[in-house]
């Protein structure tokens, strides 16, 4: 029976939200293309995770060490190249996350076998697997297709927020596999996690968030946006340049590099809506855009767009609110 692997990714205690969104299209593909979904668990006591994990594959594949501790791409690389050279995969999903990055190219390099990255959909026709995939920073939607080979997998790494995340229900059989490792690896060594400074507002628990992107123009300019996230009960957040000016602390930043946010409402301006910060408002349960650009790739997550220049649009919307309040 043909196998389709997941890469289960742990941090800190807790299993990352990419893992299930993979798992959930992992079954799918699974039921598509006939084969075992298998969860592949690396790390030390990770009882816990096994038993969250089981009911989301066919089976669930753990390596138990202690050089497993934290996550490590080389260590992952060593144990993974272990694996799947004695498996006869079809397919290995990896979050396309910072371990992810880190990982996937040298395993396929180890395996010699083939890789897409950053992929945003996967999906099944006639019978063969294509991805889309995004370059040119989000203006393109790229078909891949996958050459059946010999017995040869490949590796897809996958953007976070691609797909949904829902509950399996298998009984996935355990199954514990030895590692090879015997010391730590010669590159790569975990130091410590560093947590990031946490300013006095948490975007990520916001119900209203206002997000200024570059279209602002200048720092003179930002008050302007503030008064329309204040004025709805909102906090300010921005897209990366924002932060890179020094404009607005980390803290603030929306996307891929920095938070993931869930409001009810997002007000995007002036954001072109490149998918590094897509990736951070997939939650939000209503996106509304103000872009002078009708072909902004934001427009394309908005529920609701306004197509004109934002120092005009931004006082109407303030002064309506007002009216209503
Ligand atoms: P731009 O792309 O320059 O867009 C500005 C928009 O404003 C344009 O669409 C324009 O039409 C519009 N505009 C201009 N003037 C007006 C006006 N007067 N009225 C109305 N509209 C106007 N970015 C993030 O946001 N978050 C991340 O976490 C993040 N992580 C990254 C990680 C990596 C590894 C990399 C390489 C990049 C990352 N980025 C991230 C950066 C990302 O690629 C984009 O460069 C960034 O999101 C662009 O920000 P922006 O939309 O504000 O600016």
């Amino acid at each position: 029976m043909k196998k389709i692997f997941v890469l289960v990714e742990h941090r800190r205690g807790k299993i990352m939200d990419i893992t299930f969104e993979l798992l959930t299209k992992g079954r799918e593909l699974a039921k598509k293309l006939d084969s075992e979904l298998v969860a592949l668990v690396l790390g030390h006591n990770i009882k816990e995770f096994i038993d969250r994990i089981k009911k989301e594959a066919h089976r669930v594949s753990f390596v138990d060490s202690e050089l497993l501790k934290e996550p490590n791409a080389e260590a992952y690389q060593i144990v993974l190249s272990n694996i799947l050279k004695k498996e006869k995969f079809l397919l290995t999903l990896v979050g396309h996350t910072a371990l992810g990055m880190d990982l996937a190219s040298s395993l396929a390099a180890s395996l010699e076998i083939p890789i897409a990255t950053d992929c945003i959909e996967l999906d099944v026709e006639n019978d063969e697997l294509f991805a889309i995939r995004q370059p040119y920073n989000g203006k393109l939607n790229a078909r891949v297709s996958f050459l059946p080979g010999e017995g040869q997998g490949f590796i897809i790494t996958v953007r976070q927020g691609s797909f949904p995340q829902e509950e399996g229900s298998l009984s996935g059989k355990l199954v514990a596999l030895p590692s090879p490792l015997e010391k730590e690896p010669d590159y790569r060594r975990f130091i410590e996690y560093i947590e990031a400074v946490m300013g006095e507002v948490d975007i990520t628990k916001a119900d209203v968030i206002v997000a200024i992107g570059r279209g602002i123009r200048e720092k003179e300019n930002m008050p302007l946006v503030e008064e329309l996230a204040n004025s709805l009960g909102g906090v300010l957040a921005c897209s990366r340049p924002i932060v890179d000016n020094g404009w607005l602390p980390k803290d603030r930043q929306v996307g891929s590099s920095g938070k993931t946010v869930k409001p009810k409402l997002y007000i995007a301006i002036g954001i072109s809506g490149s998918f590094q910060h897509i990736a951070g408002i997939k939650g939000s349960d209503t996106v509304v855009a103000v872009n002078k650009d009708p072909n902004a790739p934001i427009f394309n997550e908005a529920d609701y767009g306004i197509v004109d220049d934002l120092f005009k649009v931004v006082p109407v919307l303030k002064e309506k609110i007002k009216e209503l309040k």
